[in-house]
């Protein structure tokens, strides 16, 4: 199969208000050309460096995901053009990107990575620190917009497991949507589901599905 199909096999199967994320990591320019080509236009990756890099290469209208664990000395290499970074999992981070934001006077777009799978070495926030962060949102926040939640499901095949994780994600979603927020927090935004999972993720709520390896194919991590 081309990436032009599978990118065509996945937006077909995608629900109304789902938007889908190629996630490009470790894949040369000319196959996100080729998904650019069949019509995407929003791309995920998960390495700053990787990132940057794409973002100069290639054309000015895609949208650039940061979907990966985001080191605070980096955040200055992508504010003036990230789209959406989706994986915040600390105060301290935010801090961060706030400072950022403000010297070159960009709001930037955010999700919160929320813990939800059993496994030990997950990035993210658990569902206390969210609603710490959310209830007692710093004012001097003005630079960055929280617009929704990201979560990853445990790596395994149990259906059901994975089901409960993203249902206990979208219930704080539906919890803190139905709140009273600061100004620069709403809840616009679910981005669950990978290649293995995007179409529980969707049955459950999500808006944004993060898929790579179906339309690209299998990721070589083997070193050069
Ligand atoms: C790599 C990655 C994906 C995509 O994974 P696939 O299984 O290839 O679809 C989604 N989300 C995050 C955070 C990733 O790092």
């Amino acid at each position: 199969m081309s990436i032009k199909s599978n990118i065509k096999l996945v937006n077909d199967s995608l629900q109304k208000g789902c938007r889908l994320i190629a996630v490009s990591k470790t894949k040369p320019n000319e196959q996100l050309l080729e998904a650019y080509e069949a019509g995407q236009r929003l791309f995920g990756e998960n390495k700053v460096q990787e990132l940057e890099a794409k973002y100069q290469s290639l054309p000015k209208d895609i949208e650039w995901h940061m979907i990966g664990h985001l080191q605070s000395n980096k955040v200055k290499y992508i504010a003036p053009f990230v789209a959406l970074i989706h994986s915040v999992d600390s105060v301290k981070l935010l801090e961060e990107i706030n400072k950022q934001g403000k010297k070159i006077n960009r709001v930037i777009p955010c999700l919160l990575q929320v813990y939800i799978a059993k496994e030990e070495t997950k990035f993210g926030l658990n569902e206390e620190e969210v609603l710490d962060l959310v209830n007692h949102f710093p004012n001097h926040f003005t630079h960055v917009s929280i617009q929704g939640l990201m979560g990853m499901a445990t790596l395994t095949d149990n259906q059901d497991q994975i089901r409960a994780e993203f249902k206990s994600l979208k219930n704080l979603f539906d919890q803190l949507s139905q709140q009273a927020l600061p100004p620069s927090i709403i809840m616009k935004e679910l981005s669950m589901g990978m290649s293995a999972d995007y179409q529980l993720a969707m049955a459950e709520g999500s808006t944004l599905v993060r898929v790579g390896s179906t339309i690209f194919g299998e990721r070589n991590y083997s070193p050069q």
